[in-house]
């Protein structure tokens, strides 16, 4: 066997031999944007270059038609690169998803040159519906993500960072149910059911004067009443309640529910409400040990890479609930200047740009590397695992 070093080198040159396929693949799913559970191009482009390099593909895998797992190799360790390839409603691939699939497909290809060798297992597993309804919490309750050992997605962005963090996140939907009156002539006979999602709303609003900071509540109504002079027989709500921690999202679904009970108390209306358990976001646990040796192998490449995410700006994602089941990480990498943010027009044209191609191509390379060290390397195994479990 060859020295780890050597290994890493051959895993860049596997990605550089394939530098021209990898951004025209890139472009093609950039030019093709599919928005979540439709990615029936990117996901079929992604499964057939996979089955060509010699993978295993299941397609429609956790009974999600757009969903796949491509397996090379045999045994143990099992490394598992996830591909997002989702893109947004109206302005395409402004979250660079295109490069998270292009990158986790050029690791694994890399990968496969290792495992050819020594034991352990390289696969993709193609996760749809990041954007919108979390692909991944559902493929993870139907085991999307059992038996794996490690798994890793370079997301970019506008720095590059080892260690990132994301939010839990549940959506919460409220309904009142209150009796309908002519609102001049009878407003005595009818019970207001926007009063009551009003004092609802307002009560929310109170509440987060007193909610620890990184914590997030949010919403809309979405029904208000149908016409003026009539009270409002029915009106509904949909809120996202976020928390860095799973714990603290508990405690502030209580909260949150008191406040919208509060509503229904004060109007006499009939509150009905639905939590949003089947698409719950965890949060992001990302495990140390694996993004050092991350960090320590792009740092090679050339980049500059910050270990932890101090600006800490927090969405929420579903590679959070992937996290939860492996040692996980999410790493991001530069392609934008740092003014430009994801979600824009701006980044989705710098997603297809000189910019992305070398942060695709990077992001593919250091992610086989860390797979390498994964693989050939038993004391990080051992303190990734150790990790993950002391943090059960
Ligand atoms: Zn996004
Ligand atoms: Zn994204």
């Amino acid at each position: 066997m060859s020295s780890l070093d050597d290994v890493k080198k051959r895993a860049i040159d596997e990605v550089e031999a394939r530098r021209d396929e990898l951004i025209e693949l890139s472009l093609r799913i950039h030019a093709n944007p599919e928005t979540a559970f439709r990615e029936v191009k990117a996901a079929g482009w992604l499964s057939d270059y996979l089955e060509a390099e010699g993978f295993a593909v299941e397609r429609g895998i956790c009974q999600i038609d757009t969903a796949f797992r491509a397996t090379y190799g045999s045994g143990r360790p099992r490394v598992a690169f996830i591909a997002e390839y989702d893109a947004l409603a109206g302005i395409g691939h402004g979250c660079g998803h295109n490069i998270i699939a292009t990158a986790s497909l050029g690791a694994a290809i890399a990968t496969k040159a290792i495992v050819s060798e020594a034991e352990g297992t390289a696969l993709v597993i193609g996760t749809p519906a990041e954007e919108a309804a979390g692909g991944k919490a559902f493929m993870a309750n139907r085991g999307g993500f059992d038996d794996l050992d490690v798994a890793m997605l370079v997301h970019p962005g506008s720095r590059n960072v080892a260690v990132t963090y994301a939010l839990a996140c549940i959506e919460l939907d409220v309904h009142y149910v209150g009796k309908a009156a002519h609102a001049a002539a009878r407003p005595e006979a009818g019970i207001n059911a926007l009063d009551a999602l009003v004092i609802g709303y307002s009560s929310v609003n109170a509440l987060r004067q007193h909610i620890s900071e990184s914590a997030r509540i949010h919403g809309i109504i979405t029904d208000g009443g149908q016409a003026v002079n009539v009270v409002p027989e029915h009106a509904a709500g949909a809120f996202l309640l976020r928390a860095e921690d799973d714990d603290y999202l508990e405690e502030l679904r209580e909260k949150v529910l008191a406040c919208f009970r509060a509503g229904a108390e004060a109007t006499g209306a009939r509150l009905e409400y639905r939590w949003g358990e089947e698409s719950r976001y965890r949060a992001m646990r990302s495990n140390r040990a694996l993004a050092k040796a991350y960090r320590r192998n792009m740092e090679a490449l050339g980049r500059q890479v910050q270990e932890d995410d101090s600006h800490r700006s927090m969405g929420s994602t579903d590679m959070g609930n992937v996290s939860v089941l492996v040692p996980a990480i999410h790493p991001t990498v530069a392609i934008a200047p740092p003014d430009v943010a994801i979600h824009t027009p701006a980044f989705r044209d710098i997603a297809a740009s000189e910019a992305g191609h070398r942060g695709l191509l990077d992001a593919a390379k250091a992610m086989a590397m860390t797979a390498a060290d994964v693989l050939l390397d038993a004391e990080l195994r051992r303190r990734i695992e150790e990790e993950f479990r002391g943090g059960e």
